[in-house]
């Protein structure tokens, strides 16, 4: 590898350019902005880089920009990013201009620079280098960059559907895990998955004056009621069945959080907080984090919440409510199970609509070679072991690439920020020392991808 790694080195200066080339175009898609010339960008960029690049269109969506270029073994990787960023404000909070890239204290910042133009930018040179090197590839590489990650994916589910044919592959690395605390590499196995609903209630057809609280209905309290049944007094969701389907976390899943460096502190710190739930620490803590479903109040929202008084009975009475899943939970079956527990306890007039699209929770087995290689290449090249995190705590929509277009997914070293990027917030940032280690474990990755049988 040591010519391979030589050449990166010899390319740092480049590798820095393409990324302030894909952050100096903005791509909001909560906004719309800039998408359609962000993708021709990443189409552009792809096609200087030796690849055969094209814009798939998607149904109402951004175009999804698809790339492929053929490799030495019969397998084949496919490379999930996305090129959409997150919105910008609060702006007057970014020291730089967030679509002018700024080099400052051997950090580069920018809008989207770490989530998640940093990791197509290294991914790129990663490939750039190996054929520089080689001549050619060791696998064949696909790439699917999303243009709406940052916004939920709406159309990307069923674009990926139906261009499976195209995407399918061995094995889907997704977004480029940043390093942990002192440069430990980390590779996540899934993701949980998301049930989002609104629930909502209403009497009268308008607000009243609240003297006639009386006698006229009040849909607050019948929302506030419902939510109330929602959760048993220690904690556990209420709905019937809703842990049957619960995968509990295996040997080697257990000893993998074992071995995850406490964090719990840390956070606890940081959001002002006296105590976790249940005084949760540890191991505990991990287990419930990374392996416990949710029911969470998003929002409320019913009459009037403004300065001073305004007695006000109101006429609708609105919450979300988000629900993170866990494998092999379905969101369809929750929905069904929310409607049952709702009807059970005489809650029939709370209305509940489904916000956006439903994702599966999804966990790639530890034991699953792919993950084993990249697992085994990130230790040999960060001479440490990688920390595994069974699945995200987080939502990501990986389940239709797993139903898709592969068995194997998983998140692995390989991207540009760390702990402190900041991502989704302003100043985000990389650094500048940690682009070269990225490249040069992706290129250590796709290698010892491709000397697999
Ligand atoms: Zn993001």
């Amino acid at each position: 590898m040591d010519s391979v790694y030589r050449t990166i080195e010899a390319h740092g200066e480049r590798s820095l350019n393409l990324l302030e080339r894909l952050c100096r175009q903005p791509s909001i898609s909560a906004e719309g902005l800039g998408l359609d010339q962000m993708a021709e960008l990443v189409a552009t960029v792809m096609r200087e880089y030796g690849l055969a690049a094209e814009l798939l269109p998607t149904a109402g969506g951004p175009p999804l920009v698809y790339a492929e270029i053929a490799g030495r073994s019969e397998h084949t990787l496919l490379f999930y990013n996305h090129y959409d960023v997150q919105p910008v404000d609060p702006l007057h909070e970014w020291t730089s201009p967030p679509f002018t890239p700024t080099r400052r204290d051997g950090k580069l910042f920018a809008r989207g620079v770490s989530d998640n133009k940093g990791d197509l930018a290294v991914r790129l040179e990663a490939i750039a280098a190996l054929r520089e090197v080689n001549g050619e590839l060791p696998l064949t590489i696909k790439f699917v960059v999303d243009g709406e990650e940052e916004s939920g994916s709406r159309t990307f589910p069923a674009a990926v559907r139906s261009y499976r044919d195209r995407l399918a592959a061995d094995v889907c690395i997704s977004e480029g895990s940043g390093l942990g605390v002192d440069k430990t590499p980390v590779l996540v196995l899934g993701v949980k998955g998301m049930l989002y609903v609104e629930l909502s209630t209403s009497a009268a057809i308008v607000d009243a004056h609240s003297a006639y609280a009386a006698v006229v209905p009040n849909p607050s309290w019948r929302l506030v009621g419902a939510l109330a049944t929602l959760k048993h007094p220690d904690g556990r969701v209420a709905l019937e069945g809703f842990y049957d389907r619960v995968r509990p976390f295996g040997p080697q899943e257990r000893a993998a959080l074992e071995a995850m460096p406490d964090q719990a502190e840390e956070l606890r710190r940081a959001l002002g907080l006296e105590a976790f739930l249940d005084d949760l620490t540890g191991y505990p803590w991990r287990e419930r984090l990374y392996g416990a479903p949710t029911c969470n109040i998003c929002g409320l929202e019913a009459g009037y919440t403004g300065p001073g008084l305004k007695t006000v009975l109101p006429a609708k009475a609105r919450a979300k409510v988000d629900f993170r899943l866990v494998p092999d939970q379905t969101p369809q079956e929750v929905l069904a199970q929310l409607r049952a527990h709702l009807d059970r306890h005489g809650f029939n007039d709370v209305a509940i609509e489904p916000i956006a699209a439903h994702e599966r929770p999804t966990r790639t087995p530890i034991d699953d070679p792919w993950v084993q290689t990249a697992a085994a290449a990130a230790e040999e090249f960060y001479d440490r072991r990688p920390m595994i995190i069974p699945n995200a705590a987080g939502t990501a929509p990986m389940d239709v690439l797993m139903d898709e277009v592969t068995g194997s997914l998983f998140f692995a070293p390989g991207g540009a920020g760390y702990e402190g990027s900041r991502i989704h917030a302003p100043d985000e940032h990389i650094r500048i020392s940690d682009l070269t280690d990225a490249i040069k474990v992706t290129a250590l990755l796709l290698t010892r991808f491709g000397e697999r049988a």
